[in-house]
């Protein structure tokens, strides 16, 4: 055992330095063609969800500010309310999935803390919010999205196919230029994965949402985000159930950023003028 570990970390470092060298290598040869973004923006750029704070008075509002994403967490439910990044090109590496699901020691000691083994034969993936193919640049940043703080419990053909397949869209988006500032979530209770229907696993620690979300504003690469805010820009909004006979297509679960702030009863973009808010939260996407 110990020998396996010893071994494993031996060739994370290894793997760690092989990255840091070869990306060393190829910023000071060739390729000057492409510039893409240097800045990797604010987590929380267009503002707090749900006015979060890290404070053990709000345990079911706690706010969890890490270098790789930002999110509300809700001990009474065992997971995030929200988890919100930012997306460009800088965030995207080499490294690969290289991260392994790990409980998040960093909770208010005292609080439960969900184990990585907590959704272990319960019929529900470990679901990414912040996905581990959007934080690729560094091994760290990959390991920071297995945090189990950063999981819902989904449904595999919810996480597996429509859900993995918008994060892909997503992350195609700023392949090709854009900046997106992202947020994810579960909402309600009770989900059917593939040992039927579930409203909570973990002994009753974690509850399973009944719909998946997400929001994203996308823009540009460029700075100064907030003020780019016109009412052109384009927002993209999904309400998804978590079940396991969605459609593979998400297209078809389009909805407007409005929608999901009714639903949820949380606040995006809010850090953009109230006028504009509700120009660009009102839209639905054309999904293409
Ligand atoms: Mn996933
Ligand atoms: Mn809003």
């Amino acid at each position: 055992m110990s020998f396996i570990r010893k071994c494993a970390c031996v060739v994370v470092v290894i793997f760690s330095f092989t990255s840091c060298y070869k990306e060393t290598g190829e910023s000071s040869t060739d390729n000057p063609v492409v510039v893409g973004p240097t800045v990797r923006g604010d987590n929380l750029g267009m503002g707090n969800p749900s006015g979060a704070e890290t404070s053990l008075l709000t345990p079911n509002n706690y706010l969890m500010v890490k270098p790789q994403y930002t999110l509300s967490y809700n001990s009474s439910r065992g997971g995030p309310n929200w988890v919100s990044w930012h997306l460009n090109s800088t965030w995207i590496g080499k490294v690969g999935r290289v991260g392994e699901f790990a409980a998040d020691n960093s909770l208010p000691s005292g609080w439960y803390v969900v184990s990585e083994y907590a959704f272990s034969g319960s019929g529900f993936d470990r679901g990414h919010m912040c996905p581990s193919a959007d934080r690729t640049a560094s091994v760290s940043d990959n390991y920071a999205t297995f945090l189990m703080t950063n999981m819902i419990p989904q449904a595999p053909n919810n996480n597996q196919k429509v859900w993995a397949y918008f994060e892909n869209y997503c992350r195609g988006l700023a392949e090709k230029g854009m900046e997106l500032y992202i947020i994810a979530g579960g909402s309600g209770t009770g989900g059917s994965g593939s040992s039927g229907y579930k409203e909570s696993v973990n002994g009753g620690h974690v509850v399973v949402p009944k719909y998946t979300w997400k929001v994203v504003l996308v823009l540009p690469n460029g700075d100064d985000d907030i003020s780019r805010v016109t009412a052109q820009a384009r927002t993209i909004a999904i309400w998804i159930p978590n079940e396991q006979n969605v459609s593979e297509l998400w297209t078809n679960y389009i909805v407007s950023v409005d929608d999901v702030e009714q639903r949820t009863g949380l606040d995006f973009f809010s850090k953009v003028p109230v006028n504009i808010q509700s120009i660009i939260e009102a839209k639905v996407d054309a999904g293409s």
